[in-house]
């Protein structure tokens, strides 16, 4: 979102990383332990100087009252509870009388307990909870550093959320072992743990030591493109039939606005980058939370104001950039509206007749696009009538009984979806 000047952007999202890239779990595929060596000196450690120039120069160089302080990792919670208590002070001594804040909060949540919960619920933060599936699928690859699953101690993590009434999305990571099993992660989401927010993220792990963006072949953990193609599209079937409105998942929730018009309410179906930055524990700004490599630091917040760095000619060119080097393929594709070449740290494949930048999960996107797009079609139509996404459920069905022969079914009332996407 920008200022009708086209200048400051009226809001932006920086994720602040206030342990760096240090985490008490020893995931395999995690691209941010091998980053520890960008700062090899440092005790990973936020300061409480850092902590309240990122709050003060958030929260001055927003235009909108609406304020996110969105704390990541490694793994935030080895700050301590304290260090947060602390920065709602800061927060409060820095608010407007209209600023309204959201503090979001992504762990892994094995530190997670009643006072950590309570805090939480108490000061509204949104939590984001990584879990891989049920604990066969969870425990290959999050382990501690002593090698152990550690699904026991998520599960009770999320039943803590619960019992505080903690609002929490679940993140999962799709790799090559889960992305096998669709409806077992999803039906184990949905019915198990009663999750109502999930987002599932595509393994994609270049296979080099520096843990940056370099090089064109990946890790056997990473999910394979077809394979990300159909876990999508087994738990859309799923979803589509049954939890549309009841049950969130964000990979679908994001293709559905392309189908709107609106693509970019998630930042990979976006047309280009640039709005939301990631913040190291020293004040160091880059420009993008995948790109916490030398090459993207944008500069230091404690001698760059923080608005500077994210209008910063470096960063619009790195937003530019996604929509400038699209492939041919991506720019003839049916499905460029939804996609947009989706992330461009995933742009590493050098087609047949040599130009490169296609994206590595693009054939599983065009399995994803091609199978959804009639039901998308349909909750696009809907949305613009000022109906209710969930009536699609009701259509599919009945058109399913037409076409088997035993009648036309009723639509069944629905519930609020389109507030979603203020159509
Ligand atoms: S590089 Fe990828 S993750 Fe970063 S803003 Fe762009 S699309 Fe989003
Ligand atoms: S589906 Fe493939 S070709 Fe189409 S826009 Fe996405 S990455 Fe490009």
């Amino acid at each position: 979102m920008r200022r009708s000047d086209g200048e400051a952007p009226f809001a932006f999202h920086v994720m602040a990383k206030p342990t760096g890239a240090r985490c008490n779990l020893d995931c395999a595929y995690c691209f941010f332990l091998k980053k520890e060596h960008l700062y090899p000196d440092s005790n990973f450690r936020m300061t409480d100087a850092v902590m309240e120039e990122f709050i003060r120069q958030t929260i001055a160089g927003h235009a909108v009252p609406q304020v996110t302080i969105a704390w990541q990792g490694g793994e935030p919670t080895l700050m301590g509870l304290e260090f947060f208590r602390r920065s709602l002070e800061v927060q409060k001594r820095y608010a407007g009388p209209k600023t309204r804040i959201e503090n979001t909060f992504q762990t892994n949540g094995i530190l997670l307990d009643d006072e950590w919960c309570r805090f939480f619920h108490d000061n509204n933060f949104l939590v984001g909870l990584s879990m891989d599936g049920p604990g066969e699928l969870h425990d290959v690859y999050r382990r501690d550093r002593q090698g152990r699953g550690t699904f026991d101690r998520v599960l009770n993590a999320a039943r803590l959320l619960q019992k505080h009434h903690v609002e929490f999305n679940i993140l999962c990571t799709v790799n090559r072992t889960n992305a096998n099993h669709p409806l077992e992660v999803y039906r184990f989401f949905r019915d198990e743990l009663g999750a109502q927010y999930i987002q599932f993220i595509p393994i994609v792990e270049r296979a080099n030591e520096t843990g940056f963006q370099e090089g064109n072949t990946v890790t056997d953990r990473s999910v394979r493109p077809e394979q990300w193609g159909r876990f999508l599209v087994t738990i859309f079937d799923e979803w589509i039939g049954r939890d549309v409105g009841r049950t969130f998942v964000l990979n679908f929730d994001g293709a559905l606005a392309g189908w709107l018009g609106r693509a970019g309410t998630v930042c990979t179906f976006g047309p280009t980058c640039g709005q939301g930055v990631a913040l190291e524990h020293n004040g160091d700004l880059y420009s993008c939370d995948h790109f916490v490599e030398p090459g993207h630091l944008l500069g230091n917040i404690l001698t760059t104001p923080l608005v500077e760095l994210v209008t910063s000619e470096q960063q619009r060119r790195f937003g530019r950039t996604k929509r400038d080097t699209l492939p041919r393929q991506c720019r003839e594709c049916d499905f460029i509206a939804v996609c947009n070449g989706e992330c461009p740290k995933n742009r590493f494949i050098r087609k047949s007749d040599g130009e490169e930048g296609l994206n590595y999960l693009c054939e599983g996107y065009r399995i994803f696009f091609s199978h959804a797009d009639r039901p998308m079609r349909m909750m696009a139509g809907l949305l613009r009538q000022g109906r209710n996404a969930d009536e699609v459920m009701p259509m599919l069905a009945a058109a399913k009984r037409a076409r088997e022969g035993i009648g036309k079914g009723r639509p069944k009332r629905s519930l609020p979806l389109r507030e979603r996407f203020e159509v």
